[in-house]
């Protein structure tokens, strides 16, 4: 799915020197990339403070502690994503609600996120799915009328845009109280191990989040709150440090895949390429297709007889899981998130995509669905 060796041989040089300078350090843990990498990140994302951890569902467990989601809460969730959002608001003691999300942008649909507020709605979970982030206004217009917070998970969309509060086009993850991101490898900005980072503008916040990542503890051995052990090492910052130098073209690079595979794609019957919703931007973490589902496990198995990866994100809602049903809560009415683990295929697209390969794959595609090639 992702070319993540043709990736590192493209900057080689640079890694390799960044990973040799902590090795030379030796400062594994606190080192001073990490830091720099903080300071990077936040002015990259235009946020007033980055704290780095071990990785995304860790920042997700930072962000629900830190703002003080517990037992008796309820923190509203999309119901078509990764589980992680979920999981960190059950291991507060608190109880996810799952929303619908709308089928053509797989982002939550803010009007069943209105259904389900109550009077112990905290906050809701807006993940920016697929690389594409969500309507943020009705959020923010809901959260303010209720008093809740708004979280975003961008852990698919980094460098993605959309709209703030004021309604000014901002970087997705700058926009909510506080915004969760994963460095895991094969995220747009991905490091060699596992990652993440909780972005926000709140300066005692971030502090907050800093000292529960920390053991909760302020000086050290003098513990103020509960906390964890939740630390992106040195040479993970060092190597996100040369990444984030080059992650405007790697983006563009996807942006550039993804038109590819549009202009291949559209108007073949059968299927429907991703949508472009208006007032954000899409970084392609995924390029998910939408199958007709009598249809969809045929094209898997045909690409993979040709030797062509792809994969369903994700084959089921997270209402359905063994793991939540007796301790959630969810919106009796899910048809625009209801059809979606059935049809959803994800095709291969990364920075370093092959013209060649992406042409494989198109063409694999396009004679599944019995359509002749152009040329
Ligand atoms: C990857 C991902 C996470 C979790 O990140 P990890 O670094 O793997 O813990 C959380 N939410 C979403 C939407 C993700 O895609």
């Amino acid at each position: 799915m992702v070319d993540l060796y043709g990736q590192y041989l493209s900057v080689k040089d640079e890694i390799d020197a960044a990973m040799g300078e902590v090795m030379r350090d030796c400062s594994f843990v606190r080192g001073p990339q990490t830091a720099l990498l903080e300071e990077e990140l936040a002015a990259w994302t235009g946020v007033g403070h980055c704290v780095t951890c071990g990785s995304g569902t860790d920042a997700l467990l930072l962000a629900m502690t830190a703002i003080g989601v517990g037992s008796g809460d309820e923190v509203i969730v999309p119901a078509f994503t990764f589980g992680a959002v979920a999981e960190t608001v059950a291991m507060r003691g608190a109880t996810p609600v799952f929303a619908d999300v709308d089928p053509l942008t797989f982002n939550i649909d803010s009007s069943s996120v209105e259904r389900l507020i109550s009077g112990r709605t905290r906050a809701v979970v807006a993940v920016h799915m697929f690389g594409q982030p969500c309507d943020m206004p009705p959020l923010f217009e809901l959260a303010r009328r209720h008093g809740f917070v708004v979280v975003e998970d961008n852990a698919q969309s980094l460098g993605a845009r959309c709209r703030s509060e004021s309604g000014a086009m901002a970087r997705a993850g700058s926009v909510g109280l506080i915004g969760c991101t994963s460095f895991f490898p094969t995220k747009v900005l991905g490091c060699y191990g596992d990652g993440g980072a909780v972005m926000t503008d709140d300066g005692e916040l971030a502090q907050r989040i800093r000292m529960i990542a920390n053991h909760g503890q302020s000086p050290k051995y003098n513990y103020l709150t509960v906390g964890i052990n939740s630390r992106l090492d040195t040479l993970q910052a060092a190597v996100l440090r040369v990444k984030l130098r080059h992650l405007h073209d790697w983006i563009e690079a996807r942006r550039a895949a993804a038109e590819r595979y549009d202009a291949a794609l559209k108007g073949v019957a059968g299927v429907e390429c991703p949508v472009r919703a208006g007032g954000v931007t899409h970084v392609y973490h995924q390029y998910t297709l939408r199958v007709d589902p009598s249809l969809r496990d045929g094209l898997r198995a045909f690409l993979a007889d040709r030797g062509i990866e792809s994969m369903v994100y994700y084959p089921s809602l997270l209402n359905d899981q063994e793991a939540y049903r007796d301790i959630s809560r969810c919106d009796g009415d899910m048809r625009g998130a209801r059809r979606l683990p059935a049809s959803v295929l994800s095709l291969p697209i990364c920075s370093h995509i092959g013209v060649a390969a992406q042409a494989r794959v198109m063409a694999a595609v396009k004679e599944y669905f019995g359509v002749a090639e152009a040329l």
